[in-house]
């Protein structure tokens, strides 16, 4: 029988705009409630992301109640948004999915009038909960009881519902990731089962599971403990897992290395985390042992880089994303040196935000390191990040538009227009980084016109 408790649910919690759409539904005679990851995320303290409702109102019905406010943005599955007050509210007829074909979509929808119905079809037990506006949920499988013991668990038979949306699976993953939770022992094992059936998601669909992945709270532990799913996505990464290092710096092997590296990168960051996960991914092919059987792998950056290139084009991601991941792993074993010109060096060929990733990256892949042999270059980390915090802070000239003269200033003094001036401005700004002159207009005129005058003596030697 259907689990219904009352509880002692702040409604009032609730977003007006989602209390407008219960109540208006209810007032026209309908049955609405909130439901699947609104519910669950109110539950444990969370802000939702999104609301949605589910109601056993048709479509049409959805689109005369709230008229102008409506928008039929999938109309076939039954699905209206509602914007008040500038939020939007995703209202969705209850629903029975069909059969399914393409191990992803519904071959059809068929609306129904029973609450219970619609939550049969959801995909996990924490996601299958409905509250209306009374506090009441609905809670036939008992998400509630698994939410509170951190198990994650299909709704129905777990092979089957894998089998019917292969998306399901990388959401598991991701449910686990973020919440940190464990997937009950036969929803895992089907999830293996019918880990092949991944080839019938998109790419985007997959993207945008695993940056939710790899930014998530317990990520490593995740990828760890479900790495053959991570591994029929990422075959490359199958041969990090067991490659011993033979290097007294490295007590793990090199999937683990890179499951504790990205456990130290910053989870804000999609970019920097991919970096984290992929940077060693070339690691294998070049290895190397020398005479004294120490394990080498000269030229792994750029091997790395490569293979992360492959991915991100495989997982459509967009080109800024990519070049930024590829440029951050090529130059993750970044010399460790805690010089103003060093940095400013490092600002002016990556940019500020780059750099910092640069750097994290850096103290990320340390930290996953042997603590006794990683500590002094820490430090020097520590000593590098603190610098480029202040000359950050100070603004201090790391490129061009930074310097206090520009081309129109060498125009003035007589200096052709041309390739010269660029050559000019550019070793003024090298003067600058090295300290050697001042960020001063004064100054650096001074220097550009002693420049260009022993540069015309050289060239009119007659004169
Ligand atoms: P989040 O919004 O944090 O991504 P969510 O659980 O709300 O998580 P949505 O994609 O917003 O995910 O979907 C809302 C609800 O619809 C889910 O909670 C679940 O009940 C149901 N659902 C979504 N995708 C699927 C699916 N592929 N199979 C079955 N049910 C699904
Ligand atoms: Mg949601």
């Amino acid at each position: 029988e259907n689990a219904t408790e009352r509880r002692d649910f702040p409604v009032e919690n609730l977003p007006k705009s989602v209390q407008i759409v219960l109540r208006r539904l209810e007032e026209d005679g309908q049955e609405a409630w909130c439901v699947g990851g609104c519910v669950r995320d109110s539950l444990l303290g969370r802000t939702p992301e999104d609301w949605d409702v589910t109601t056993s109102a048709l479509p049409e019905q959805i689109m005369e109640l709230f008229g102008a406010q409506a928008r039929p943005t999938g109309l076939q599955h039954g699905t209206v948004s509602v914007t008040l007050e500038g939020e939007t509210v995703e209202v969705t007829t209850f629903r029975v999915d069909g059969t399914y074909h393409d191990h992803r979509r519904p071959d059809q929808v068929t609306f129904t009038r029973s609450l219970e119905e619609d939550l049969c079809r959801r995909d996990f037990t924490i996601n299958a909960m409905a509250l209306n506006l009374r506090g009441e949920l609905r809670d036939p499988f008992c998400g509630q009881s698994d939410l509170a013991a951190g198990v994650l668990r299909c709704v129905g038979e777990p092979e089957r519902r894998f089998e019917e949306d292969a998306l399901r699976i990388l959401r598991a993953v991701r449910f686990a990731a973020v919440y940190g939770l464990t997937i009950q022992p036969e929803t895992a094992a089907a999830m293996e089962r019918t880990a092949p059936f991944l080839k019938w998601v998109s790419a985007e669909r997959i993207l945008s599971e695993c940056d939710r992945i790899v930014t998530a709270p317990y990520a490593a532990a995740t990828l760890a403990a479900y790495c053959s799913i991570w591994f029929r996505l990422f075959p490359e990464m199958q041969p990090l897992q067991g490659f011993q290092q033979q290097h007294p710096r490295h007590a793990h092997d090199v999937w683990e290395h890179s499951l504790l590296a990205l456990s130290h990168s910053d989870q804000q960051d999609t970019v920097l985390c991919w970096a984290a996960l992929l940077h060693d991914i070339g690691k294998p092919s070049c290895f190397h042992r020398d005479a004294a059987g120490i394990g080498h792998f000269y030229g792994h950056p750029a091997e790395s880089a490569a293979l992360a290139k492959q991915i991100c084009k495989r997982l459509k991601m967009d080109r800024k994303r990519t070049d930024a991941i590829v440029a951050l792993i090529t130059a993750h074993e970044v010399q460790l040196l805690p010089q103003r010109s060093y940095l400013l060096r490092m600002l002016r060929k990556y940019g500020a935000i780059q750099a910092k990733r640069l750097l994290t990256l850096r103290k990320a892949d340390l930290q996953a390191q042997v603590p006794a042999y990683a500590e002094q270059d820490l430090q020097k980390l520590e000593q590098m990040q603190q610098l480029l915090q202040e000359l950050l802070q100070e603004q201090a000239c790391f490129q061009l538009k930074d310097l206090a003269i520009r081309g129109n200033d060498l125009l003035a003094m007589g200096i052709p227009k041309g390739v010269l001036i660029g050559k000019l401005l550019q070793d003024a700004l090298e003067q600058v980084i090295r300290g050697k002159l001042p960020n001063e207009r004064e100054t650096l005129l001074q220097w550009v016109q002693e420049r260009w005058n022993r540069r015309k003596q050289h060239q009119n030697p007659t004169d």
